[in-house]
């Protein structure tokens, strides 16, 4: 078959999102997202989210997929149980908030996917395209969006589209790479994906997820982003995370974010967010988090 039919039959056989729905990993990403769109808003100017790997929107916490890999359980659900200080309570409230407005009863029962916490944060002047392959995912993503006119689902290949979308005709917003990583080349993927948009649109935000599993593999890519943004270190921001020793054939522990052109404020802000997560969402204490520059 073609290259597309290809990347579907895998994607399809491979990757699940619901099984990983809430976890660490999504948490923080989507702490950073929040914090990020947030910023965006203080400005009148529409801006636009382009979502390159969206998955199917809104999951099901105590569905099959979900309950069997019960990974939100160490993740969103410690995080709703959790008290912060004020300043930090109140710069993790906009995300809490949207996934409590996923849940207006008792307990957590659903978790939105980044394509829906992106939706909540839109003005009407703002914009959101979500790129999802797989065909079950993306009719739930359109279901969940239902008939939504500042938000489009499009049925294109990820990569496509990243080079596609950019730079947005509003000139301001967000791109979100996020893909499943099943795939032994992902990491030159994002490498070559990332500095080809970013060629396109420099002054666009960036914000790049990889599993932190192979030390080699996230110090290449970060270095790869770096030289790509020209080096300059006040343009990009590398996270890593891990919540737990990483054992060979567990769940995932570590994982990653590079954010190209963060707002001048999301450094500050976490430094203030990130130790307090490391009590809940750590395994015994374990979480580590590294926050730094990165250079060419
Ligand atoms: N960004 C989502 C979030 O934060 O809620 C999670 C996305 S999940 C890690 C990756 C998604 O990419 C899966 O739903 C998968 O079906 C989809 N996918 C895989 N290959 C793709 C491709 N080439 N283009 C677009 N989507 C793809």
């Amino acid at each position: 078959g073609t290259t597309r039919e290809r990347t579907l039959r895998e994607t399809i056989m491979n990757y699940r999102h619901a099984f990983h729905a809430g976890n660490f990993a999504d948490v923080i990403k989507h702490i950073v997202l929040v914090r990020i769109l947030t910023y965006l808003q203080e400005k009148p100017a529409a801006f636009r989210v382009i979502d390159t790997h969206a998955g199917a929107g809104v999951y099901d916490l105590g569905g099959e997929e979900a309950a069997r890999g019960g990974e939100w359980l160490t993740g969103i659900a410690r995080l709703m149980q959790s008290r912060f200080s004020d300043p930090v309570g109140a710069l993790v409230a906009p995300y809490l908030d949207i996934v409590r407005a996923f849940n207006p009863q008792r307990g957590l029962l659903c978790y939105p996917g980044s394509p829906l916490i992106a939706r909540a944060l839109l003005r009407p002047q703002d914009r959101l395209v979500a790129c999802e392959l797989e065909p079950v995912a993306r009719k739930q993503l359109i279901d969940a969006l239902r008939r939504d006119v500042q938000a489009n689902v499009v049925d294109l290949d990820g990569w496509t589209a990243l080079s596609a979308f950019v730079p947005p005709k509003e000139r301001r917003g967000l791109v979100l790479i996020d893909p499943p990583f099943e795939h032994k080349d992902e990491f030159e993927r994002l490498a070559g994906g990332f500095a080809a948009a970013f060629a396109k649109w420099p002054s666009g935000c960036y914000m790049l997820w990889y599993p932190a599993k192979r030390r080699r593999a996230t110090d290449d890519l970060a270095r790869g982003v770096g030289a790509a943004v020209g080096g300059r270190a006040d343009k990009c921001l590398r996270l890593e995370f891990s919540v737990a020793p990483q054992t060979p054939d567990g769940p995932l522990t570590a994982a990653g974010l590079l954010i190209v052109n963060p707002p001048w404020t999301l450094k500050a802000e976490l430094k203030l967010i990130l130790p307090e997560l490391e009590k809940p969402l750590g395994h015994g204490g374990a979480a580590r988090f590294r926050l730094e520059a990165v250079g060419g």
